[in-house]
């Protein structure tokens, strides 16, 4: 993005760090005990308090929410030339580590009513992996922009093949399925306090699950895998995976503030949606019914035949006035690192639903620090931009 002084006021990030004011104090504590050693009374207290907060039996803090995907990866067996589903529809940390562990990706297509993981294609790839006499070793669930993949049919699916599920909730923190949080419904959970999330350590990650066992062979592994020995001795290979003392500190304090976080940018998506929301030719990510999403990034797709270039004008009339707006991500099925890949669409035949969404969307800027000024700058920048559409079908309705 060009860096030269643009107009319109001081630049409206998609998502930048907010800050509680108690992570000070925190990070105070830390240098007073003099615990700037990695490990330390803050991680404890830390995964204690995600773990109640979302309700499984424990939590590791790792050094990124990449990590924590690899680790469950790990844990539940990935290796050398096994199969994991995935999501088309995902950031590239969600299969990166399936590479890590030389496993490989198969990639199922997303659904109209959530844009995550279509169920329909995910029965289709077991039913043919299964056929094959090969079944994945795991299916990696995505709660994307914070809205909830069908968490029902997807676990009662992977149930009857017997393939355990981890959810990427890198996105979803704080985001409900008939009250239980994301990150809670799989075999393993995984957040990120990437500097961009809803809570932020300015690094870091979390897995969390209710097998306990396995949570501490977690932390083993991202130790080093060092065993029980006052020598250095090492049996398996490990990693240098866990958060430091200092950045638990932040993601304690980041923690208290959660709900708020949740509630502010959901009011975000509320002045979004009441604003442009009567416009026909605009559609938000749903939210189906017993899920309540914490609206991370607060996303929309254009229905309209030009929706391709629509986007593209908006996304430069935003980067104009300023403001920091994205495509919605690309599907990995069409990223060069994937090519060849598996793919599993929604729909037998035809276009997928991941490419339409990535055609046709955009995301906002969702912070919850933005004031309501900045974001009446976005939606004005929006109704300039699409003026001309909605005059074409507002002639198309009549
Ligand atoms: C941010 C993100 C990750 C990775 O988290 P890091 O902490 O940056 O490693 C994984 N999956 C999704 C969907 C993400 O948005």
């Amino acid at each position: 993005m060009s860096q030269q002084q643009q107009s319109g006021g001081s630049r409206i990030y998609l998502s930048s760090p907010h800050m509680s004011g108690k992570e000070q104090a925190y990070i105070d504590e830390a240098f007073r005990s003099n615990w700037i050693a990695p490990l330390g009374p803050h991680i404890n207290a830390f995964e204690q308090e995600l773990a109640s907060y979302v309700g499984s039996r424990g939590a590791t803090a790792v050094s990124s929410g990449t990590a924590a995907i690899h680790l469950a990866l790990q844990l539940l067996g990935v290796g050398e030339g096994d199969q994991v589903i995935c999501p088309s529809f995902t950031f590239i940390a969600t299969a990166n580590p399936i590479v890590y562990l030389g496993a490989k990706p198969l990639f199922v297509d997303s659904e109209p009513d959530t844009w995550n993981m279509s169920p329909v294609a995910l029965e289709r790839a077991l039913r043919h992996a299964s056929a094959a006499g090969r079944l994945p070793k795991a299916v990696i669930v995505v709660h994307l922009y914070g809205g909830m993949a069908n968490m029902e049919r997807i676990m009662e699916i992977c149930d009857r093949y017997g393939v355990p599920v981890v959810e990427d909730a890198a996105e979803s923190l704080g985001s409900t399925y008939r009250g239980r949080q994301s990150g809670t419904l799989g075999h393993f959970g995984i957040y990120s306090f990437n500097g961009n999330k809803i809570i932020t350590t300015s690094g870091g990650g979390m897995l969390v699950s209710d097998h306990t066992d396995a949570l501490e062979r977690a932390k083993f592994l991202a130790t080093q895998a060092r065993d029980a020995a006052v020598h250095y001795q090492h049996s398996v290979m490990g990693y240098n995976y866990r958060m430091s003392n200092v950045l638990a500190g932040i993601g304690r304090a980041q923690l208290e503030v959660l709900d708020q976080r949740v509630q502010a940018r959901r009011e975000v998506y509320r002045r979004y949606e009441e604003a442009l929301g009567k416009y026909e030719a605009i559609a938000f990510m749903p939210e189906p019914e017993g899920t309540c999403g914490n609206r991370w990034l607060t996303a929309l797709t254009i229905k309209h035949p030009g929706a391709e270039a629509i986007i593209a004008g908006l996304l430069d009339a935003l980067g104009e006035a300023n403001i920091e707006a994205r495509p919605l991500w690309k599907p990995l099925h069409l990223q060069p690192l994937f090519r060849g890949t598996t793919f599993y669409g929604h729909y037998e035949q035809g276009s997928s639903v991941c490419e339409e969404l990535f055609r046709t969307g955009i995301c906002l800027p969702s912070g919850s620090n933005m004031s309501p000024e900045e974001q009446d700058r976005v939606i004005a920048v929006i109704e300039d931009a699409t003026r001309g559409l909605r005059s074409a079908s507002t002639e198309a309705a009549s």
